[in-house]
């Protein structure tokens, strides 16, 4: 049989990490050991309330049927309540509240709502791949805004031709920002409401990595800005602040339209999150947040060890103030790719090279803080002694 592949999956970019993934697998083979930084996993477990929750929802036979779609009232009201008390924005848990299998379904499918064959959704570059991935399974143009160290890794919105944005539909946003660890200041999300309102572009704003800032600096959210809820959706997850990437729960909030639309994908494409995992989440926004406090606490020693560490070899990371990635140039003499795979060969430690997330990704490397302190030290310490 030839068996070929439908053009929206020829259309994606070439995936760079494949790559590095054969080659740390061969490196693995000769023995080596292997610290990865690669991966923006935690390497830390869910908090025990949140696994009991799961355990007794797993036994209630309610749970054990379809769940609603949009997700089951506890659940959006628990969300609702979250965002009042993080945020001081109201949400209506019935329209502004929608959950998802994870936030990176949730982003992967809006395009097929809201983008036509010829439309453009804009986003970030460098970015988290998945926005470029929904917009072309939606037959969309997509159209980069730089993120550049000159302008604080935040996109010059007036930069956008007027051309562009009559047929633009979606204009995605993500702060705290992965991979750059660039936070928004509300200034910019004001300024990015206004841009939307003008030229009549729904702004989807990625809020992945809202509870990882660190020094006691609460990141914004983009609801806070007034009149926000007219052009603007965020999106949600547990995954980062509970340890829960492998429960597959998440959720978007704000303008009721637009999920409304999304919604209408999904009840065509999965049939909800399992009410058992809903609770758990539940358990999770609505339990105590010292959990919250001791995540920041571990992953903030985590970045001034790396931080220090990276500076003390000759390397200028950023000082990230939210996210658990670093984000740093790569000397001068290798490209992205160049280094992260003489490091990975020379001393087993594993980075993500920044031109896997765009072209202006190209000339920096990307460390996930997902290792013990011990690891980062000893990571450290192997790229001293081969010598960078
Ligand atoms: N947004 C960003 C920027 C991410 O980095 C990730 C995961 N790495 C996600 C969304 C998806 O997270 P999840 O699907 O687990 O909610």
């Amino acid at each position: 049989m030839t068996l070929e592949r439908a053009d929206r999956l020829k259309r994606l970019p070439p995936y760079l990490f494949a790559e590095l993934d054969r080659m740390k697998t061969e490196a693995g083979k000769t023995g080596l050991d292997i610290i990865s930084f690669g991966i923006g996993d935690p390497d830390l477990p869910t908090p025990p309330h949140i696994i009991e929750a799961l355990e007794a929802g797993g036994r209630n036979p309610v749970n054990h049927q379809y769940p609603s779609y949009k997700g089951m009232p506890p659940f959006r009201q628990a969300v609702a309540d979250w965002y009042k008390g993080r945020f001081d924005v109201d949400l209506d848990p019935e329209r502004e509240v929608l959950s998802l299998i994870g936030s990176k379904e949730g982003l992967a499918h809006i395009s097929l709502a809201f983008i036509n064959p010829g439309d453009v959704a804009v986003i970030p570059d460098p970015a988290y791949p998945v926005y470029e991935a929904g917009a072309a399974f939606a037959g969309g143009e997509v159209v980069a805004m730089p993120l550049l160290p000159e302008n604080d890794f935040l996109p010059d919105l007036e930069d956008l031709k007027r051309g562009v944005l009559k047929r633009t539909q979606l204009l995605f946003l993500n702060y705290p920002n992965n991979p750059t660890a660039a936070v928004a200041t509300e200034a910019f999300f004001a300024q990015a409401v206004e841009f939307a309102r003008e030229y009549d572009v729904v702004l989807v704003h990625d809020a992945a990595y809202s509870e990882m800032y660190f020094d006691g600096v609460k990141t914004p959210s983009i609801l806070q800005t007034p009149g926000a809820k007219d052009v603007a959706v965020e999106f949600h997850s547990v995954s980062k602040t509970y340890n829960m990437t492998g429960w597959r729960i998440g959720f978007v909030v704000g303008n009721a339209d637009v999920l409304s639309g999304l919604g209408a994908v999904k009840t065509n494409v999965d049939s909800g999150a399992f009410q058992a995992v809903q609770e758990a989440a539940v358990a999770a926004l609505t339990g105590d947040q010292s959990c919250v406090d001791e995540m920041r606490s571990v992953y903030e020693r985590r970045r001034d060890v790396m931080v220090e560490g990276l500076r003390g070899l000759g390397l200028e990371p950023n000082q990230p103030s939210a996210t658990f990635y670093v984000w740093v140039p790569v000397l001068e003499k290798y490209t992205s790719m160049e280094f992260t795979t003489h490091l990975l060969r020379e001393t087993g430690v594993v980075v993500t090279p920044g031109n896997g997330f765009g072209v202006n990704g190209e000339g920096f490397f990307r460390l996930a803080l997902t290792q013990s302190e011990e690891r980062i030290q000893e990571g450290l310490e192997r790229i001293r002694n081969a010598g960078f």
